[in-house]
């Protein structure tokens, strides 16, 4: 994360040109410049243009700022949307060498001066030879589909990931494929067996969880694994349906009925009593962290599965399921 700050006199107040005190930080790549301002009287909005430049000659990255201001300072910017205190602008995904400039009308409701605070974070969305500028334009665009379960899928799964007395027939899973954003910034085409009463949403779900670059390791139906939940933890892999009861229990899974799905498990895992079972997940135990893949409350993943009504096991008190959202919430 990146910040810089900017300090706005309003209403002929405290500091003479906005321009004059505009900050510019730079680092990881991504740089952020307050633009000069036009001043207004309090009430009335000044228009600051805050600049988001891809310093990287290689990298093209996906591009979210965040923009802050005291409660009585009101931001508003076509595009942004507000988010508590914050205004959050997703900025398209920015070539090698490229900017974007976000306007952001800020209103102040009395005079007095106020800094504003913008937020840039970048993830590489694809990597390209030294010198490269190529647009993300020609980027592969996102496909969703959904298909009944195929024979020969279903002769895969029968006796593996499904078998008769599981809660749900095979003819009411399917098969969604889906673009995904691999971790070496490619797009990747992926499989998730699910309800078929959540598959179309789960289509909209990863169209978004793609627009936004998160990238994830793999996607493969769990028989890859001979429907082992831990085998498939362990190769990283985002997976959906599975029918098994819930670990140490025997209870069914809310996986057993295709309406739950665990994504990037290895970088987001199952924390009970502040331990995982895989080595592999130790370091990901610190939340804080911030490495590619791992979720966090409202990110973009978590707000793509919210805006379909599904819930996150990161929400969880005590125990908690970093890498699982489900239709019902559990
Ligand atoms: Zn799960």
């Amino acid at each position: 994360m990146l910040a810089a700050t900017a300090a706005v006199a309003a209403g002929g107040v405290g500091l003479a040109d906005a321009s004059a005190v505009a900050g510019t930080a730079a680092g990881k790549g991504l740089s952020i410049d307050f633009l000069p301002a036009t001043r207004a009287p309090a009430g009335r909005a000044t228009v600051l243009p805050i600049r988001v430049t891809n310093n990287h000659s290689t990298r093209a990255v996906g591009v979210s700022l965040a923009v802050s201001a005291p409660s009585w300072v009101d931001l508003a910017a076509d595009g942004c949307q507000r988010q508590r205190r914050r205004l959050r602008c997703p900025v398209r995904d920015l070539a090698a060498g490229a900017a974007a400039t976000v306007r952001v009308n800020v209103t102040p409701s009395r005079r007095g001066v106020y800094r504003v605070v913008a937020e840039a974070s970048g993830q590489t969305i694809a990597d390209g030879p030294s010198g490269s500028r190529r647009s993300l334009a020609g980027v592969v665009s996102f496909h969703g589909t959904v298909s009944p379960i195929s024979p020969a899928l279903a002769s895969r799964m029968t006796g593996v990931s499904w078998k008769p007395g599981c809660p749900v027939a095979l003819a009411d899973l399917r098969a969604v494929r889906v673009t995904y954003r691999g971790f070496d910034g490619r797009a990747h085409a992926g499989t998730l067996i699910v309800h078929r009463s959540v598959a179309t949403a789960v289509v909209g779900v990863m169209r978004r969880i793609y627009a936004a670059g998160f990238p994830i390791r793999r996607m493969v139906p769990v028989d890859a694994y001979g429907g082992d939940d831990y085998r498939s933890i362990e190769a990283d892999n985002t997976s959906g349906f599975n029918c098994r009861p819930v670990a140490g229990t025997s209870r069914w899974s809310e996986h057993a009925y295709g309406r739950a799905i665990d994504l990037d498990p290895l970088e987001n895992p199952y924390v009970s009593g502040l331990a995982t079972s895989h080595q592999a997940s130790r370091r990901y135990l610190d939340r804080s962290l911030g490495a590619p893949g791992m979720l966090h409350a409202n990110d973009a993943v978590v707000r793509a599965f919210a805006a379909a009504g599904w819930g996150w096991g990161g929400t969880w008190s005590g125990t908690k399921d970093y890498q699982h959202f489900s239709a019902s919430g559990r």
